[in-house]
């Protein structure tokens, strides 16, 4: 059996078939956050949910290429930029640098390409050339530049593939300019805005004056550009499905640079919301943690982790501290495991079970039944500690079971709790280490050891797999 996901494109499960005729390279593009203030935990539960389908798709053996946009200009951040009357670059890069921190302390393997969008403007414009050349996109009067759903449509291409819409009873042919309107509305969007006086120094030059991109091109831009102009994963929160990922879809096929019969992404996943009390976790709220919160009240990124990595991806789950307090406990008895299986195994080399790796790979398989595979977890452990308690327990036998933990937490990323001796992103590095020696790619394998040198750190190959030492 094979990886089966849940398409939001066709509404069912499908086997997952890379478009690569080898089946073995795979794009995958998440939308990345907007970094107009610090990311709160129900943005991260996306963003683990793209690391865990990465992490699964590489246990599985393909060689993916992710990537994750940072939206570095939008109206959001204009308005801050102007409001603390700083530049665009200083303020988004502080966030920027922040956002990834966090991914880095919810030991996230860094995507390896993070995009910005204010570095593809002449990608988007060249996009946008196309939509108006073949007709799918206008000039208003202020100048700005907007997608035609109309025309889209006469064009005999479906707008409305990830939702079903009702077109009778929106507001077809209206325009909207912001980057934040309703999900109600039908409305012609932005591909390009005029420039106001409001904008400050934020815009850029374009064959149609002065201004700046919309949201949805920026995506559309950045993984066409990155991933080619079909490629397999498209992935984010369950919110951007309308209009942010329509659009996405409707512009690039809009602009017609597939080959026949090719679409611009053959599988879209959707993640579930973090709720609090029943509602989305969420700025406008004003219900929400930010990693920076839970670290500040003694939790660790490893235990935020273990929360948001949970629940199925497709089902909503309420936030609760209580829920920290309970990964505090799994995980304890998880550490302490490994801690007793490590002491009797020694440098004794061992082999992982292929029975229990088989059994989980055959839950995750089911489109990423992650409470499957952590019940087999749960149960391995008792079971391990159980041979412990009885003293029967050969050093062999404790190898083999610290060998197959070490391959399934490729999948689930939690790493060791004396990991924390190396920060996340040198053992995110060495992670992409093994990934690519797996792979036989021994150049890029030899590359990353570089770069843990030029970080102070250098890898010790021992029987029992790679250590992280730091330099002397
Ligand atoms: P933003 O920075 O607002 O563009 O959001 C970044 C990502 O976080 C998007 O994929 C959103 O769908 C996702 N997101 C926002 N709120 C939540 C939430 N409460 N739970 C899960 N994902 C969310
Ligand atoms: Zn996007």
């Amino acid at each position: 059996m094979g990886f089966k996901l849940f398409n939001t494109l066709t509404r069912t499960a499908q086997d997952f078939v890379p478009l690569d005729p080898a089946g073995r390279r795979v794009g995958l593009y998440c939308c990345g956050p907007t970094v107009h203030d610090f990311a709160h935990i129900g943005n991260f539960r996306t963003f683990v949910f793209a690391d865990l389908v990465r992490r699964y798709l590489e246990f599985r053996g393909y060689a993916v290429t992710h990537v994750m946009n940072i939206t570095d200009v939008e109206d959001k951040i204009i308005r801050r930029v102007r409001e603390q009357q700083t530049t665009l670059r200083a303020f988004t890069g502080k966030y920027e640098a922040e956002f990834l921190r966090d991914l880095d302390e919810l030991r996230c393997v860094r995507p390896h390409h993070t995009p910005r969008a204010t570095e593809y403007i002449a990608e988007m414009i060249d996009l946008i050339a196309r939509l108006l050349a073949r007709g799918i996109a206008y000039q208003a009067a202020d100048g700005s530049i907007y997608f035609s759903i109309d025309k889209y449509r006469g064009c005999g291409c479906c707008y409305g593939q990830l939702v079903k819409l009702n077109f009778d009873a929106m507001r077809v042919g209206e325009r909207v300019a912001s980057d934040e309107y309703a999900k109600e509305s039908l409305a012609d969007f932005a591909l390009w805005k005029a420039r106001v006086p409001e904008d400050g120094d934020v815009f850029w030059p374009s064959p149609w004056g002065e201004g700046r991109p919309g949201w949805h091109i920026e995506c559309s831009a950045m993984s066409m550009k990155i991933l080619g102009p079909s490629f397999d994963l498209h992935l984010g929160g369950e919110d951007l499905m309308f209009p942010h990922h329509e659009d996405e879809i409707a512009q690039s096929e809009g602009a017609g640079v597939q080959a026949p019969g090719q679409r611009f992404v053959k599988y879209w996943m959707h993640g579930a919301h973090l709720l609090v009390e029943g509602k989305k976790m969420s700025k406008s709220l004003g219900n929400f943690f930010t990693l920076r919160d839970l670290l500040a009240k003694g939790f660790t990124g490893r235990e935020i982790r273990f929360v948001l990595l949970s629940g199925h991806y497709r089902e909503q789950f309420n936030f609760t501290l209580e829920s920290l307090a309970g990964a505090r406990t799994a995980l304890a008895r998880l550490d302490e495991c490994v801690a007793k299986l490590r002491e009797l195994a020694g440098a004794t080399p061992g082999t992982a079970d292929a029975a229990l790796l088989g059994q989980i790979t055959a839950v995750l398989d089911d489109d990423l039944n992650v409470s499957g595979a952590w019940g087999l977890v749960f149960d391995w452990i008792r079971d391990t500690n159980r041979v412990l308690a009885a003293g029967t327990a050969t050093a062999t036998q404790a190898a083999n079971a610290l060998a197959t933990w070490t391959a399934l937490d490729t999948v689930l990323g939690l790493g060791g709790k004396s990991d924390a001796e190396a920060p996340p992103e040198i053992v995110a590095l060495l992670e992409a280490r093994q990934t690519a020696r797996k792979a036989k790619d021994f150049a890029r394998a030899d590359a990353l050891r570089g770069e843990l040198k030029t970080h102070g750190w250098v890898i010790e190959d021992t029987p029992k797999g790679p250590r992280l030492k730091r330099s002397a």
